[in-house]
């Protein structure tokens, strides 16, 4: 058998060895997902240290919610590793590739308009999958999601938006790769500096245009209307130098109930975005419960808008001053460095993975194992080195980053301790985790692996130890 293994030609053996590797991980994530779904199917009652933050009926709803994520999250991954598996199996790779080039060829383009071809390749596949994805993403907006009451979006609403995503998607992408290419083409042995370069242009430019100009294509940015809460948040961002400029409110609840909030921008161009979900007095999903007939808690107004606005039955989002401790939290992250750290990271990873690159691209094997067997494209190179070699290193540093923005969490928290807001910022997390349905038990090998903040308890544990220290 070993031998039989041994004697295979170098490209059967990339193949299945990028084929192990994938269901290796499959199976460990499913593993993983597997212990915590135990936790939530067996946890019937509030653990006792939780009881003064949780109440049964919170606790058994987000319970009955994860556990739906999670079967649902079985189910798709399942089926998105077995569609993978198949396409690799079947040659989907080379046999869209070359669908890509007879449809080229229409138009009198032969092989060596190799751009071209990669485009169209690039334009299919993402239609493919978008449209493979669809019947998964409507099930977890319209049963799962819609089931706990989060979902706000009417189905017009998501077709509409999905079409966009694509459109907007294909704008950027097509244009981006097709310089990528013709970079990778005429750079000579230094290529991988230039096509990195090049990368990490874009990716500043699209952060640079994305909130101005992206990101309003989609949600409903206002800027916050003056009062107090702007006030504060202003004199705050002052006390530590944030170079605030604007403050915006988006309208998620459009979309769905949950609530975040956020910062972007460059150097001294800083935003902060804050969902209306967040926002205790403006939340649209408190306003349509005021008023409301009690005896008829389950009626849902329709407001002849495209959106359906399920008003809650319990008042949702945090009170200004836990706003103030939650952007405490967030302003923490910038004035300690984690943006700048994050984004260093990732741009030394491009710069490791282009030059990685640059010295595989030539091994014919890796393409033999694909199925080219006589050309070797390049948009055909970076998918296979940079989705299937680099698949062990991809989910060593994923893990790694998810460690170090667990540290990075904490580290905030205590940078809005330090601002003296751990009353209210522990206040918030409650809330934030009440709203959004979080679930305050995690099995310690899942949330080590997927958790990018830390658990609830812990979070809140570790503030009010530093608050001793005070
Ligand atoms: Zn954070």
């Amino acid at each position: 058998m070993l031998k039989e293994i041994l004697d295979l030609p170098p490209e059967d053996k990339i193949f299945h060895a990028v084929l192990v590797f994938s269901w290796t991980v499959y199976l460990w994530e499913a593993y993983l997902s597997h212990r915590q779904r135990k936790i939530y199917s067996s946890a019937t009652h509030v653990p006792t240290e939780l009881g003064k933050i949780m109440d049964a009926e919170t606790f058994e709803k987000s319970r009955l919610y994860q556990l739906d994520k999670s079967n649902f999250g079985f189910w798709s991954g399942l089926y998105s590793e077995t569609e993978g598996t198949l396409i690799l199996l079947f040659g989907g790779i080379p046999f869209l590739w070359k669908i890509s080039g007879s449809l080229t060829g229409h138009f009198g383009l032969g092989p060596e308009y190799e751009i071209s071809q990669s485009l169209v390749f690039l334009m299919l596949a993402t239609l493919f999958s978008a449209i493979m994805g669809l019947p998964w993403s409507l099930y977890s907006t319209f049963v799962i999601e819609e089931k706990h009451g989060f979902n706000q979006q009417t189905l017009g609403f998501f077709l509409k938006d999905a079409l966009k995503k694509f459109a907007v998607t294909q704008c950027i992408l097509l244009p981006v790769t097709s310089l990528l290419l013709y970079i990778i083409k005429i750079g000579g042995d230094y290529f991988f500096i230039y096509a990195w370069l090049f990368t990490l242009v874009v990716s500043l430019v699209l952060v640079t245009i994305y909130a101005d100009y992206i990101a309003p294509l989609f949600d409903k940015f206002t800027p916050l209307p003056e009062g107090e809460l702007k006030t504060d948040i202003e004199s705050m961002a002052k006390s530590i130098d944030f170079p605030l400029t604007k403050i915006y409110v988006v309208e998620g609840s459009k979309r769905s109930s949950h609530s975040n909030a956020y910062f972007y921008g460059f150097f001294k161009n800083k935003r902060i975005v804050l969902f209306d979900t967040l926002l205790e007095d403006y939340s649209p999903l408190n306003k349509k419960n005021d008023g409301e007939s009690a005896s008829e808690p389950d009626k849902n107004e329709e407001t002849g808008d495209e959106t359906k606005l399920q008003p809650k039955h319990k008042k949702q989002g945090c009170s200004n001053p836990e706003v103030l401790a939650v952007l405490g939290h967030e302003l923490g992250h910038w004035k300690l460095g984690h943006t700048v750290k994050h984004i260093i990271i990732s741009q030394v990873n491009s710069f490791l993975c282009f030059f990685l690159f640059a010295v595989l691209i030539g091994r014919q094997e890796l393409f033999m194992a694909f199925g080219f067997h006589d050309n070797q494209p390049t948009l055909i190179g970076l998918l296979i080195i940079f989705q299937f070699i680099f698949s062990p290193y991809n989910e060593l540093l994923t893990f790694c980053l998810t460690v170090l923005s667990r540290r990075f969490e904490f580290q905030a928290d205590a940078f809005a301790r330090a601002m003296g807001r751990s009353t209210e910022l522990c206040s918030a997390l409650i809330k934030l985790n009440k709203d959004n349905l979080g679930f305050p038990v995690a099995d310690w090998l899942f949330s080590m692996w997927h958790y990018s903040h830390p658990p609830l308890l812990e979070r809140l544990r570790a503030i009010k130890d530093t608050k001793k220290q005070d």
